[in-house]
């Protein structure tokens, strides 16, 4: 029955975002309901959410210049990060990010649903974390100084 439910028209809509694309959100997110405003993220389509996750624009949607950009992790898994994006991309392109942080040392890569094969590639990328400083992308490792960072020689010192 709740399946139904959320498969209803009632509860979607279709919106266009701010960069053109059209995207399919649940109405309530969209528009608010009763006490509930409506939420800023969901004004924008997965991609433009995803850029913000990504630390490249901000909650509105509007691109950062690269000088000012928040990574949600440090610049040296960047590369990492964005190419998973990019291999994601192509093969999910409405995936969703959850959530980026480093934990343990390690890349940590939430998403919505995703399949398998999507699963293979984060679980790839978080591993190379493991051996990738995450200040500078050299070879690194873990390193234990109170908390766990991936680091290498030069930035562990
Ligand atoms: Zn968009
Ligand atoms: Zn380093």
């Amino acid at each position: 029955m709740s399946d139904d439910y959320r498969n209803d028209d009632e509860f979607y809509m279709t919106a266009t975002c701010k960069c053109g694309k059209e995207y399919r959100v649940e109405k309530w997110l969209k528009e608010g309901k009763g006490d509930r405003k409506p939420n800023p993220l969901y004004q924008l389509c997965n991609v433009c959410r995803n850029n913000m996750h990504l630390g490249l624009a901000d909650i509105e949607g509007n691109p950062y210049p690269a000088s000012q950009r928040h990574y949600p992790v440090g610049q040296g898994w960047m590369p990492i990060v964005l190419k998973l994006n990019e291999e994601i991309m192509a093969i999910q392109p409405d995936y969703e990010i959850a959530q980026i942080k480093e934990k343990f040392g390690t890349l940590r890569f939430y998403i919505g649903a995703g399949t398998d094969e999507t699963h293979k590639l984060i679980d790839e990328a978080e591993a190379k974390t493991a051996h990738t400083c995450e200040v500078c992308g050299a070879p690194g490792e873990a390193r234990h100084d109170g908390w766990v960072k991936t680091l290498c020689d030069e930035h562990a010192s």
